[in-house]
């Protein structure tokens, strides 16, 4: 079976109503990011942070995924899929992709201050109780806090998602702005003539591999146009 790689970024859910981060609107306005996506901002404020990311959380569980997610998890019937996801929501995985490497964390998930990346402290949050609070500890003691990759913190997933890249037929790129490190550097790591294509309504300020499509178009229009024009998916 072929292989393909998919890099999602925050436009790949704006179609659901979750806010892109440099779009403007939604809650990335109203709560600086060096406050609320840095550790040193949930050193000096966790209470903030925590607030912050509880807000996302309610506001992931009122949406659903769109026809792009969908269309995404579709490909698995013709191909052998890695969905790469810069995204914290889990809409890939409600969409129905069952191969997904979240390089920046998971919001449904919370962990332990003092090791946020050790699994035995990584608890999953249910739909009926989302938020926590200072107070809450994880199982090691320390304060429970946000499951997510902030700036300036290693990317443990990031391997992984290298290794996925090794001999894939195809590489698909669905809005991301390409400007968030290690992430961007995937494409760096697709083999050379290995057909690349990017969905993205607006220019990208990336150096794309020139044999690169760019499908000027929405995450649901977008990968319709990709399943019929280019990768001619018969139904
Ligand atoms: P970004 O906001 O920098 O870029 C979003 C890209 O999506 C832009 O290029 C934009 O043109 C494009 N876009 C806008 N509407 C689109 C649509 N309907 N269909 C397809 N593309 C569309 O996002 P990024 O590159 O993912 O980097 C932002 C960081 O913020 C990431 O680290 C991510 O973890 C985080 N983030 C995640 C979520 C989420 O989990 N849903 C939301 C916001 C931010």
């Amino acid at each position: 079976m072929k292989r393909v790689v998919i890099l999602t970024g925050a436009g790949m859910s704006a179609e659901s109503g979750l806010g892109t981060f440099r779009g403007g609107g939604g809650l990335w306005d109203e709560y600086p990011v060096e406050l609320v996506a840095t550790p040193e901002g949930y050193a000096s404020n966790p209470a903030l942070v925590i607030e912050f990311y509880n807000k996302r959380r309610t506001e992931l569980l009122r949406v659903v995924p769109n026809e792009g997610h969908r269309l995404v998890a579709s490909l698995e019937k013709d191909y052998d899929v890695t969905v790469v996801t810069q995204n914290v929501d889990d809409l890939h995985e409600r969409a129905g992709s069952t191969n997904i490497i979240h390089l920046h964390g998971e919001l449904m998930k919370v962990c332990s201050s003092h090791s946020p990346q050790d699994l035995r402290y990584v608890r999953t949050l249910q739909p009926t109780a989302p938020t926590i609070a200072l107070g809450d500890l994880a199982a090691d003691g320390s304060q429970l806090r946000p499951y997510i990759v902030w700036f300036g913190e290693a990317v443990p997933y990031m391997s992984d998602a290298i290794a996925a890249m090794r001999d894939i037929d195809a590489f698909i790129i669905i809005g991301t702005s390409l400007n968030v490190y290690p992430a961007a550097g995937l494409l760096n790591y697709a083999p050379a003539g290995t057909p690349v294509y990017l969905i993205d309504p607006n220019d990208v300020n990336a150096v794309l591999p020139r044999n690169a499509i760019h499908i000027r178009k929405g995450a649901s229009e977008g990968m319709r146009v990709l399943i019929d024009e280019y990768l001619k998916i018969s139904k």
